[in-house]
């Protein structure tokens, strides 16, 4: 489609023709601008961003507070903390062969910038890269998933409600709205969603060089070794795993664990599962559903699969297709030839894989991409040290899972296949920021005495 018929292009020169008054203000003003959020977040639309939820996804207020609005405000928090000390030009020094200049960086605003987002988080993964798009002084366009359309459409209000669209929009709307978005020439874009769609966009952005940040999937393991303390492990990965109902970017896809621990293991994994959920899960309000049918019938193909192939369900499995439900499912007996261990799960199925011993985990890890995490629960140092320096991932918890995400001093992100980039605080903030480099040359300075002809100094100071 020709540029001209783009129907976003007149939001996006709005965009581009302000985006030098954005970008020329004050830290103060940005802050001011996140103080609004925050608020709206904290108070004036938080009733309707829990209905919302519990409509898309039946979160529980309370995993809405904790995993949707809090992760926004923390943010924020930090931000205001710590914006006034980033945006300061940065000294470096200049080598004494260029005597009589000084350097610095600068951190410039990208500009117009793009923020796709997925439906897993939907808040959360909308608001926060606006965050640190509004911390570096951008423009946005934020083009939500249409998977979570109460959520999608409660965030539009909210962004008409506290900004001008020449500084921040909200996008409605599918792929195709999407495509469109991505053929505009975005100074940034920021994607989460998956690694396919994120081959997608970096093409698309290739066009116009824009650069990007792309937060993806895929399966994180968690290794767990004969050091571990079980009870503990199988309560943190539990949580981690069935947080939204497993459809988390960074929660365990599969556990790695010896054949002579795996019984204890499962055994208190079902103890957690029914702890945290009760015996029947679909009565519990604090357990999630899938968010529509097609993922729900994805993963029970997941099952499907597996189950023909040899593995067996040692707990859960039971569906209720007109609630979308899925039961905490542990899975054994897996072996590589299962889509279960090829493709990311992002559901609350739990499949586990045996290892003999330490080659046996580095090989299966490095045999697929880059995870986003890797997850290690040992008391072993050796252990610890072996995985930590024979895989790579975009993060690594040693004892736990998913709480990486909240500690905004830490840079967030995939490596290759599960991201290119990073977000979070700083990183964040970096990532909407060109670094911009400055040279100050003095008038009188040693650059004359190398310029040609290429006679000596002294001929040239004498000249
Ligand atoms: P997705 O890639 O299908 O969709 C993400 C966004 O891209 C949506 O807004 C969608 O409308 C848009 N989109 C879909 N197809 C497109 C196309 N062909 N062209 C242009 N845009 C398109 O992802 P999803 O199903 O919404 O989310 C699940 C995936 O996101 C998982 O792989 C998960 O691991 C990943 N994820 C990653 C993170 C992270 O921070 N790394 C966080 C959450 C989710």
């Amino acid at each position: 489609m020709n540029i001209v018929e783009n129907p976003y292009l007149t939001l996006f020169q709005k965009q581009q023709a302000y985006q030098f008054e954005v970008g020329n203000t004050t830290v103060k003003a940005r802050l001011q601008k996140l103080n609004r959020l925050k608020a709206a977040l904290e108070v004036t639309y938080r009733s309707q961003i829990h209905v919302a939820l519990k409509k898309d996804l039946n979160k529980s207020i309370t995993e809405t507070d904790l995993t949707e609005i809090y992760p926004i405000i923390s943010e924020i928090k930090h931000v205001k903390r710590h914006l006034w000390h980033w945006v300061k030009n940065q000294k470096v020094p200049t080598p004494l062969s260029l005597f009589g200049a000084s350097s610095y960086i600068k951190y410039e605003p990208k500009g117009v910038c793009l923020i796709i987002s997925p439906w897993n988080f939907p808040l959360n993964l909308t608001f926060g890269p606006l965050v640190s798009a509004i911390a570096a002084g951008n423009t946005v366009i934020l083009k939500p998933s249409e998977m979570t359309p109460h959520t999608s459409a409660l965030m539009k209000t909210m962004v008409q409600d506290l900004f001008d669209e020449t500084e921040v929009a909200l996008v409605e709307g599918e792929v195709e709205t999407a495509q469109h978005l991505l053929n505009l020439p975005f100074n940034h874009i920021f994607f989460t969603g998956s690694p396919a769609v994120g081959k997608i966009v970096m093409k698309a952005a290739a066009a116009h060089l824009s650069s990007v940040t792309l937060e993806l999937g895929g399966k994180s393991p968690a290794i767990i070794d004969q050091s571990a303390n079980l009870k503990t492990t199988a309560r943190r990965l539990i949580w981690g795993k069935l947080v939204n109902c497993g459809q988390t970017c960074i929660a365990p896809d599969y556990v790695l664990i010896d054949k002579t621990s795996q019984d204890v293991f499962i055994d208190h994994c079902i103890k957690s599962i029914e702890f945290y959920y009760s015996q029947l899960p679909e009565t519990s309000n604090s357990y999630g559903r899938i968010v529509n049918q097609h993922h729900l019938n994805r993963l029970k193909s997941l099952i499907d699969d597996a189950v023909a192939k040899g593995a067996t369900v040692a707990y859960g499995g039971n569906i209720i297709e007109s609630e979308n439900y899925i039961q905490p499912t542990i899975i054994t007996n897996c072996n590589n030839e299962m889509r279960i261990l090829q493709e990311e799960i992002f559901g609350p199925i739990l499949p586990i894989v045996n290892f003999r011993n330490t080659e046996d985990i580095l090989h299966h890890i490095n045999a697929n991409h880059k995870p986003l995490a890797v997850y290690i629960f040992s008391d072993k140092k050796s252990f610890i040290k072996t995985i930590s320096n024979n895989t790579r991932a975009g993060t690594t918890v040693i004892n736990n899972n998913l709480i990486q995400f909240n500690n905004h001093h830490l840079p967030f992100g995939g490596s290759n296949n599960s991201g290119i980039g990073k977000s979070h605080g700083y990183y964040g903030f970096k990532a909407f920021s060109n670094e911009r480099a400055f040279m100050k040359q003095h008038f009188k300075g040693i650059s004359e005495y190398v310029t040609p002809p290429y006679t000596s100094i002294k001929e040239k100071i004498a000249a």
